[in-house]
């Protein structure tokens, strides 16, 4: 079992104290590397004595999602575990520390990453120190210790903590949002109403649909890093999308022409949808996933005669096209499995009409084992030539430009 004890430092720092229990190694060395950000301040064997260190090489992260790290080695613990005490902050994606926020996750490679077992976080405990009146994701608050808890069991895939201390909130029994700024009041509330909206929908479309209470974190952070579907929480880098690139002007004229609103709520569709939505191999099949996921917020948003906004997407996806199938010829997740899906589907709304993409999406959440060919065989019950088709497009280069 390892914990992770996060205090705040200072206004924009924490300080850290990773207790860590290690499986024995040969050499009895330990090799783990931290976001650049931090400062080790000491590390401790289990008798509380200090252990030599030694920071070995900095790496550059190829993304500028991710956090560059330092690469430490511990030449010698004698026993199963130690303490490692650091402060500092870090960068990345929905990465944010001032006097309110802590959010810190994967991508800020803010816990000593284990170089043997990459991803993996098995068996972490995290105690955040932070009053109990502030919005602590996945956490319960320990009244007796004065901290939250996140315990290990949803710690599968990385460890993120998000705590909000003195934020807004809006909320009913379907959906809460925690945010900052008077400004955001109204579109947190068109928000937080479409929810139960979006919950009817997809239980008639789907054929029952369960659903948690489900929890949004709006991070004022000035990069723009989308939406995130952590646990069943979203977590939104910016409540205001407010694109500012040259490259994202497209979104923004988007955002001008149907309202911030209608943009989020198609953002909040599509990670509820996911509920449903899933289950399809992280390889080329998640296209499977991304692409029912859009398609039943997107047959909500026709059926609510928001259609402009569906083809207006749809048509950015077009225009920001490139030459890749969605059967890549390595099985490797394609850069654009977004979007590619949701053009096909398009063409497919256009020629069959919505009912058919519902029988469509509902053959797939019906699925046992998600996989294309089992879809595609599905579809073959409902129309063969549209099966034969899609498989057929699947090893398009493009589809933006296609007839279908
Ligand atoms: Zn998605």
């Amino acid at each position: 079992m390892t914990e992770l004890h996060v205090y705040r430092k200072n206004a924009d720092e924490v300080q850290v104290k990773a207790k860590i229990e290690i499986e024995p190694s040969p050499d009895q060395s330990l090799r783990f590397k931290l976001a650049e950000g931090f400062e080790i301040e000491k590390i401790l064997d289990a008798d509380g004595e200090p252990l030599a260190y030694e920071r070995t090489e900095k790496i550059a992260e190829p993304y500028s999602f991710a956090a560059d790290t330092n690469l430490y080695t511990v030449k010698h613990v004698p026993g199963a575990s130690l303490e490692i005490r650091y402060a500092g902050s870090s960068t990345g994606q929905h990465t944010m520390i001032n006097e309110d926020i802590i959010s810190l996750n994967y991508c800020s490679a803010w816990y000593p990453h284990r170089l043997s077992c990459a991803l993996q976080a098995p068996d972490v405990t995290v105690y955040i120190y932070a009053p109990e009146d502030c919005k602590v994701m996945d956490a319960v608050f320990d009244e007796e210790n004065g901290r939250w808890c996140i315990g290990d069991h949803r710690l599968d895939r990385e460890i993120f903590i998000i705590s909000f201390c003195r934020c807004r909130e809006m909320k009913n029994d379907v959906a809460a949002i925690y945010y900052y700024g008077e400004d955001n009041d109204e579109i947190a509330r068109d928000l937080i109403r479409s929810a139960p909206q979006l919950k009817d929908y997809f239980t008639e479309l789907f054929g029952g649909f369960d659903m948690e209470p489900v929890k949004i974190f709006s991070l004022p952070i000035d990069v723009n890093y989308g939406g995130y579907n952590y646990n069943g929480n979203l977590i939104y880098d910016r409540f205001i999308l407010d694109f500012d690139t040259e490259e994202m002007q497209p979104y923004h004229d988007l955002k001008q022409k149907h309202g911030i609103s209608k943009n989020l709520i198609y953002a909040l569709g599509h990670e509820l949808a996911h509920n449903r939505c899933q289950g399809a191999a992280g390889n080329w099949e998640a296209w499977l996933n991304e692409t029912t996921a859009d398609w039943a917020v997107f047959s909500y948003l026709i059926e609510q005669g928001d259609e402009a906004l569906v083809s207006d997407l749809i048509n950015l996806y077009i225009a920001f096209e490139e030459d890749e199938k969605i059967r890549t010829d390595d099985g490797k997740r394609p850069q654009q499995y977004h979007s590619k899906g949701s053009i096909l589907f398009y063409k497919i709304y256009q020629k069959y009409g919505l009912e058919l993409i519902k029988k469509l999406l509902r053959a797939f959440t019906d699925l046992e084992h998600k996989t294309t060919a089992a879809w595609l065989a599905e579809i073959e019950k409902i129309s063969p030539a549209l099966s034969k088709r899609m498989d057929e497009c699947l090893s398009l280069e493009r589809l933006g430009d296609l007839e279908f």
